[in-house]
């Protein structure tokens, strides 16, 4: 049995900031959190700040994200007093056009994902040991068996998911209660906020995640996806 089969089930149903505090005291310096500033990353930001815990917070800067997103990054990183790194990708949105033409998120997201988001936050989990996460178990059914530690398999790294068994009324409920900044845009009908070219608002009943790649059967940007066993 490994250290990590032992000390699941000890953080199973603990508040978050515990799980966070274990994963620096267990982790620092060797520990990121990559934040896209949904409202889960918000919590998590926040209670990072408010103990001001060891842990290097960054955000993958795709070069498309929406102007209330850099907004809200600079208003987050003044009311928590985090850091928030920019992780960006090697080629710039203009020399990805002229590399592999423009606009590739419409012919092939998977291959723009990759070069935005997944290689550059592979690179900047280079070296690390743990990475925490914003996901939780209720979003997807990718995520529907995540736990609150676990081994990544496809990045090599202990993956800490401290609010994998919130659900969104949790979530609303401590960032009311905490006044966190949130982004404007989940006031706008938007669910889930990603890069602009590929977020859209939800309609009533959608689910949450629908007005991501909208119409392009893909709910993942490819950072997330389990390794499946056996396969
Ligand atoms: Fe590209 Fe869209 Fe993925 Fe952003 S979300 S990296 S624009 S395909």
């Amino acid at each position: 049995m490994t250290e990590l089969d032992l000390v699941t089930p000890e953080l199973e149903g603990q508040p978050p900031g515990v799980v966070l505090a274990w994963a620096a005291r267990r982790f620092a310096p060797r520990i990121v959190f990559a934040t896209g500033f949904g409202l889960e990353g918000c919590v998590l930001v926040d209670l990072i700040g408010r103990s001001a815990l060891p842990i290097d917070v960054f955000t993958l800067d795709t070069g498309v994200l929406f102007r209330e997103t850099y907004e809200l990054w600079r208003e987050l990183e003044a009311r928590t007093g985090v850091t928030i790194r920019a992780v960006r990708p090697e080629r710039t949105i203009e020399e990805q056009a002229s590399d592999l033409g423009p606009e590739l998120w419409r012919r092939d997201p998977d291959r723009c994902c990759e070069l935005r988001k997944v290689l550059p936050l592979r690179a900047a989990l280079a070296g690390q040991e743990a990475w925490i996460t914003a996901i939780r178990r209720d979003q997807t059914p990718e995520r529907a068996t995540a736990r609150v530690v676990e081994r990544d398999e496809r990045f090599g790294l202990v993956k800490v998911n401290p609010l994998v068994a919130w659900s969104a009324a949790d979530v609303g409920r401590y960032l009311r209660e905490n006044g966190v900044p949130t982004s404007p845009l989940f006031e706008r009908g938007y669910a889930s906020v990603g890069c602009e070219p590929c977020t859209t608002p939800c309609r009533p009943g959608e689910d949450p995640r629908a007005g991501r790649w909208r119409g392009q059967g893909k709910t993942e940007c490819g950072i997330h996806r389990r390794v499946k066993k056996n396969s």
